[in-house]
């Protein structure tokens, strides 16, 4: 005898790990919003027609904005991939929590989670709904272009999670993905999800955070441990290269807009995806090797070997800002670098035209300059500051020149790590004509003793 099973839901032939409706999911928001509003204030940031799309905005209103650091959560598949709202739910609720931890996070960061973005999908359940919001296709890949949300009115959710991006221009943007039924297991990663290949470009910031899950008992997949795993242009992708995405998403658009450490991240456990986020939010307080200060290590923008571009303001908004121009103007960057590159100097220069040598730099005989041009050539112009990687842990600054004239200290500063000596030359007005910029050093090859 056969059973008539089209009067079930699939609901009941599976149970899900759904812990709220989104009746209960608007009072949960209800209930954050009034708990604490000196710390969180809860928008609806799009109605599909039959259902808000709520964000959470979580920071210490009573501390300035201008020095924080932005961090978007979403979890662009929940959508029915319940544990990574649930995951989302609880770290809402671990933020408020008044703990020191979290108390210094909201201070030092605006951090905008959206937990359910697709609430059709998220209410109605089921697995033909996965991939589709109420009137259109899958949120968190299919409207994407690097441009942004194809049709924004049809597209209202992915819309809105463009709008916090372009809003925030966030430093971190982690989307989490996820589970749907009670019992159901899963591969968990941070970087790679069901298209592929979707993580930032600091690979060692995803190590750290999935050593978070490890040091709890969670297993964590690497990219390289797969055994398809080189990363190539998309002509090449099949079987034999599938790790890359052939589909772009939030996280692509973040990345190529405002250079975010952007990634998805899958959770088969929520405990094991809160220690990752958290572990990313102390993270991003830390100083990371390259960088100059303390902060998610998204600001060597541009370079090449030994020389970098970064944004030179310490104040975290103008700090952003000159990030974000100086990564969408990267291709107008003509540059130079003297050749070949010896110990003891190092010439960089900005131009906007084939260079000549000139008369003050005093360079070794047979030396020349390789000159890489931008598409339409033309200078930075806002604060910046070049970084020279010197290759010797135990370099001294003889002086730094820029243009043949030696610079201020208070126009330089450097760090040391993995062997290098790592020296910032600033420039807080910018510039406005051609610049070499020289550093000579005293070095030696052996170990450092300082
Ligand atoms: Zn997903």
């Amino acid at each position: 005898m056969l059973f008539d099973v089209s009067c079930i839901t699939r609901e009941k032939l599976m149970e899900t790990l759904r812990i709220y409706d989104m009746i209960q999911f608007i009072d949960f928001s209800r209930r954050m919003a009034k708990g604490n509003k000196n710390f969180i204030e809860v928008r609806e940031i799009a109605h599909t027609g039959n259902f808000p799309v709520i964000a959470f905005f979580l920071t210490d209103f009573s501390v300035s904005t201008s020095d924080k650091q932005n961090v978007l959560f979403t979890a662009m598949h929940s959508g029915i991939e319940y544990s990574g709202a649930n995951t989302l739910f609880r770290l809402i609720e671990i933020l408020l929590d008044e703990s020191d931890s979290s108390l210094n996070f909201l201070r030092k960061y605006q951090i905008v989670i959206a937990p359910v973005v697709n609430p059709y999908s998220y209410e109605i359940g089921g697995l033909e709904n996965q991939y589709r919001t109420e009137f259109s296709c899958d949120p968190y890949s299919d409207p994407w272009s690097v441009d942004g949300i194809a049709d924004p009115s049809l597209n209202v959710e992915a819309a809105a999670i463009q709008a916090l991006i372009d809003e925030f221009r966030p430093e971190l943007f982690i989307d989490c993905h996820g589970v749907f039924f009670k019992g159901q297991h899963m591969i968990e990663n941070t970087g790679v999800s069901v298209h592929g290949m979707s993580r930032p470009h600091n690979e060692i910031f995803v190590n750290k955070i999935n050593d978070a899950s490890k040091e709890m008992g969670y297993h964590s997949e690497y990219l390289e441990l797969r055994q398809k795993s080189l990363p190539v242009i998309p002509e090449l992708a099949g079987r034999k290269y599938q790790t890359c995405s052939q589909k772009i998403n939030a996280c692509v658009y973040a990345y190529h807009n405002y250079h975010t450490l952007a990634m998805v991240m899958e959770i088969g456990f929520v405990e094991s995806g809160l220690a990752r986020l958290i572990r990313a939010l102390e993270l991003g307080l830390i100083k990371w090797d390259g960088e100059i200060m303390a902060g998610f290590p998204v600001n060597r923008v541009f370079g090449e070997g030994l020389e970098g571009l970064h944004p030179c303001s310490s104040v975290r908004d103008k700090r952003r800002l000159e990030r974000v121009t100086l990564w969408n103007n990267m291709h107008n960057y003509s540059y130079a670098v003297l050749y070949p590159q010896i110990p003891g100097r190092e010439t960089y220069a900005l131009l906007h035209s084939k260079p000549t040598v000139p008369a003050y730099e005093t360079v070794p005989e047979d030396s020349y300059l390789v000159y890489n041009p931008g598409i339409a050539p033309k200078l930075p112009d806002c604060p910046f500051s070049i970084s020279f990687k010197i290759p010797f842990l135990n370099a001294s600054i003889k002086k730094i020149t820029v243009n043949g004239k030696n610079i201020p200290v208070n126009l330089w500063e450097w760090s040391k790590y993995d062997g290098f000596s790592l020296v910032f030359v600033k420039f807080p007005d910018g510039i406005d004509k051609e610049t070499f910029v020289t550093v000579t050093y005293n070095f030696n090859t052996g170990a450092s003793t300082d």
